[in-house]
C-alpha cells in the first residue's frame, strides 16, 4: 500500500513534470512561429519593393510605372479638377558616351543622372525607369506653368553638374537630356494612357530634332 502510494507520487511528479516540459516547448514553438511570421513578412515587403524597382538605378521600373501611370489615368479621369503631366526624359548622345567612356561608366552616369532628378523634383513626382537611357515622370495636380518650370530648373541642374561627355557630335561637352511632355486635363482629354505616352514620346521627339537639351510640351 505504501509502496503504491510511493508509485503514484512518483508518476504524478513525473506527469507533471513533462506536462511542465511540454507547456515550455508550446510557448518557444509559438514565440518561433510569431518570429518567422514577422520576418516572412518583411522579406515580403522587400520582394514587393524589389519587383517594382530598377536594380541599376533605384528608380521605379517600367511594370511599376505601368500600373501607376494607369491608376493615376483613372483617378484623373474620373475627377473634375485634375490634371496629370507625363514626361519623357532622354539622355543626349549616350550612344557615343558608352563608346567613347565604356558600358560601366555609363551604368555610372545613369545612376548619377537619376539622383540627381530625384533629389530636384517636387516632392510627389513619381520617377521611374522606361527602359535604357529613358526616364518618365508623373507629375500630378500641378498646373502647367508649374510643371514646365520644374522641368526646364531640372534640365538647368543637369547642365550644371557638367558630367564630362566629350564624344557628343554637337559643341557641349557635357552630358544633357532632353524632355517631352504631355499634359491631361478636362480640356485635354486623352482615351487612354498609351495615347498619353504617345503625345509625351512626340514631343521628345521633337526635342531631339530641335537640338536637344531642352523641353518639348
Ligand atoms: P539621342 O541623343 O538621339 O537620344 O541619341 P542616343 O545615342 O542617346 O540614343 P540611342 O537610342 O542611339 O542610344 C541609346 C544608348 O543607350 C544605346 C545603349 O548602349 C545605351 N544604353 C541603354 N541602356 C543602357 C544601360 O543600362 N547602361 C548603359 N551603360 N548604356 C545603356
Ligand atoms: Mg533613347
Ligand atoms: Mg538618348
Amino acid at each position: 500500500m505504501v509502496q503504491q502510494s510511493k508509485n503514484y507520487a512518483y508518476h504524478s511528479d513525473r506527469i507533471e513534470k513533462l506536462n511542465n516540459n511540454l507547456l515550455e516547448l508550446n510557448s518557444s514553438l509559438d514565440q518561433k512561429v510569431k518570429e518567422r511570421t514577422v520576418q516572412l513578412s518583411q522579406l515580403n515587403k522587400r520582394l514587393e519593393i524589389q519587383a517594382k524597382t530598377d536594380a541599376l538605378t533605384g528608380a521605379f521600373n517600367r511594370r511599376a510605372l505601368n500600373s501607376e501611370i494607369q491608376r493615376q489615368f483613372n483617378e484623373t479621369a474620373q475627377q473634375h479638377n485634375a490634371v496629370l503631366a507625363f514626361a519623357m526624359l532622354d539622355v543626349d548622345y549616350f550612344k557615343t558616351y558608352n563608346d567613347y567612356y565604356g558600358h560601366l561608366k555609363g551604368d555610372e552616369i545613369l545612376q548619377h543622372l537619376v539622383q540627381v532628378i530625384q533629389s530636384n523634383l517636387p516632392e510627389h513626382a513619381y520617377l521611374a525607369r522606361y527602359g535604357g537611357e529613358e526616364f518618365a515622370i508623373i507629375l500630378r495636380n500641378m498646373p502647367v506653368v508649374v510643371v514646365e518650370k520644374s522641368l526646364q530648373h531640372l534640365l538647368q541642374i543637369i547642365r550644371e553638374y557638367q558630367f564630362e561627355h566629350l564624344s557628343r557630335t554637337d559643341h557641349k561637352q557635357y552630358v544633357t537630356v532632353s524632355i517631352g511632355v504631355a499634359y491631361m486635363d478636362r480640356n485635354h482629354p486623352y482615351p487612354d494612357i498609351h495615347e498619353l505616352m504617345k503625345a509625351a514620346d512626340q514631343q521628345l521627339y521633337l526635342a531631339k530634332n530641335a537640338g536637344r537639351d531642352q523641353l518639348r510640351m
